[in-house]
């Protein structure tokens, strides 16, 4: 491989990683608590990109210990996306691995002795208060200003001590005893030293016997060999607590990475509830290229490659990506997630595409339009390589193809001509017609309508003798004098090429609709 910065771009897959002693380790670490966040993507990207250059490993877990936001399908959803993206994990639930299991509900016994020794060595207590009881000091502390946190009531209390007062729960959590000086500031790889707010005393064990995030996190990255912790920004407040358990557990901190959070355009950040782009599924919905996406996710936190004339280059693929990666390059300041971007970038992405990929991308699309059935016939595919390379150009989301493919594939008198498309024909749409009909009547059009096409009926003669039918013959405008052909072709104002849409239908069929539209008018 190259070694000057910024080779040309490869668009070889990342070849299979092969570990590296003492090389570092990754993780992305989901909840499953619905359709995937595309936010996962963008942590899983940044985390693989540094794994594989530096040879290291890449692993996925997956955080299920809130039970209250399970949702079950979100998980293989999570394979689905990640896998369409290529962002691929050597270590997980599905595949396994040497610290299997990879679903914290499955590791629960892991965090026990983990407790019981916070516990014996005092860093940790019971709390017995209950829901209720905590929900009345929130609000008494909001009302009063005072800082919110928990007033620790049951520090240094037995259970029969505390079961005396009011606001008693039979069933315990276990809390953090944070003190006075707890550190909170961290070095962090992307942004220097970072101060975080004072942690209040954090619940580690829920009284369903779950542990909370905060303990399964340091616990896991530890027994899994984590040496980088990359994850979003909204997790700096909580480090200050992580860095104290590593500390009392008498364990090795990994280094922290803060990734800065996607932002909507007007600076909020983005929600599923309120931006469907939030969701990894949307994306594949809208026919985003999964190349474009993975591209579009690297630009948010980081600057685009430079290319040999020295300009910026912001196509580059993953093995480019990860290749001239560096934690110093990454900037920390909240990308706006700007859609406008990624279409331009998914419209490069298309073009570049080989035709038979790109044809083979179409399928999907035209399948769940009806266009196509999911199991289409030789003939039906070698026209679709044809209409394919008329519309490479012209469409930025794959989701555009299907109202642009379906003409080719309906019977002449089943086209549905499109209100809009009929309103605009003009008063010698009739006159038009006529004398496209009579034109093309006189093209030879071989000896059948089936590939190989061996007679004039091809888009140049078409295109010619249109022209000096219509164009010349009539004196209509170029502009004007297509318009009802493309209507009775396409039934749509906006088509495929008129002239190779014509050759791809055929005379037969050309000229079928061309004297429907003109017996309608
Ligand atoms: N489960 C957390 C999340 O979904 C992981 C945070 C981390 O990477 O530590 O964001």
């Amino acid at each position: 491989m190259s070694t000057s910065p910024d080779a040309l771009p490869s668009s070889a897959p990342a070849t299979t990683p092969v570990p590296v002693e003492g090389a570092p380790r990754l993780r992305v670490a989901p909840s499953p608590t619905g359709d995937p966040h595309v936010g996962t993507a963008y942590m899983a990207l940044f985390n693989l990109a540094y794994a594989r250059q530096q040879g290291g490993q890449f692993l996925l877990r997956i955080e299920d210990t809130d039970r209250a936001r399970f949702n079950a399908s979100s998980e293989q959803q999570l394979y689905d996306t990640l896998s369409w993206l290529g962002l691929t994990w050597d270590e997980g639930p599905d595949v396994g691995g040497p610290f299997a299991p990879y679903r914290q509900s499955e590791r629960l016994d892991t965090y026990r002795p983990y407790v019981e020794r916070l516990l014996a060595d005092g860093h940790a207590y019971h709390c017995w208060c209950s829901s209720e009881r905590l929900a009345e000091m929130r609000d008494k502390q909001q009302k009063l200003k005072q800082p919110t946190g928990y007033d620790r009531l049951c520090h240094g209390k037995t259970q029969e001590e505390r079961a005396q007062l009011p606001g008693y729960s039979e069933t315990p959590v276990v809390r953090m005893f944070i003190p006075e000086d707890a550190p909170i500031v961290f070095d962090d790889v992307i942004r220097g030293k970072v101060t975080a707010p004072r942690p209040d005393d954090q619940v580690i064990l829920k009284a369903d016997g779950f542990p909370t995030y905060h303990l399964a996190v340091v616990v896991d990255d530890h027994e899994m060999g984590v040496t980088h912790v990359v994850r979003g920004e909204e997790w700096i407040s909580s480090t200050p607590k992580h860095v104290l358990l590593y500390q009392w557990l008498g364990l090795t901190p990994p280094a922290f990475a803060h990734m800065p959070l996607l932002r909507n355009t007007d600076k909020s950040k983005i929600s599923k509830r309120k931006n469907p782009a939030a969701r990894l599924t949307w994306f594949q919905e809208q026919g985003y290229l999964p190349e474009a996406l993975v591209n579009f996710l690297a630009l948010l936190a980081y600057p685009p490659m430079t290319a040999e004339d020295g300009s910026d280059r912001e196509k580059f693929t993953f093995a480019e990506f990860s290749e001239h990666f560096a934690w110093s390059k990454v900037n920390p300041v909240g990308p706006i997630f700007d859609l406008k971007k990624l279409d331009w970038l998914n419209g490069l992405y298309l073009r570049d595409l080989e035709l038979g990929d790109f044809t083979s991308r179409l399928l999907p699309f035209l399948e769940r339009e009806g266009v196509l059935s999911g199991n289409p016939t030789l003939g039906e595919l070698g026209r679709l390589k044809d209409v394919a390379e008329l519309i490479q150009t012209r469409i930025a989301l794959l989701s555009e193809a299907p109202a642009l493919v379906k003409p080719f594939y309906v019977a002449d008198g089943d086209l549905v001509i499109d209100e809009d498309a009929r309103a605009q024909l003009k008063e010698n749409a009739g006159e038009v017609l006529d004398a496209a009909i009579t034109a093309l009547e006189g093209i030879d059009k071989g000896t059948g309508s089936l590939p190989p096409n061996d007679g004039d009926f091809k888009a140049a003669t078409i295109e010619a003798r249109l022209r000096e039918a219509i164009v010349e013959g009539l004196g209509i405008k170029p502009r004007l004098a297509f318009g009802p052909l493309r209507t009775a072709v396409s039934g749509a104002r906006i088509s495929p090429p008129l002239f190779e849409s014509m050759e791809i239908l055929g005379k037969d069929s050309t000229l079928a609709r061309l004297r429907r539209l003109r017996a309608e008018i």
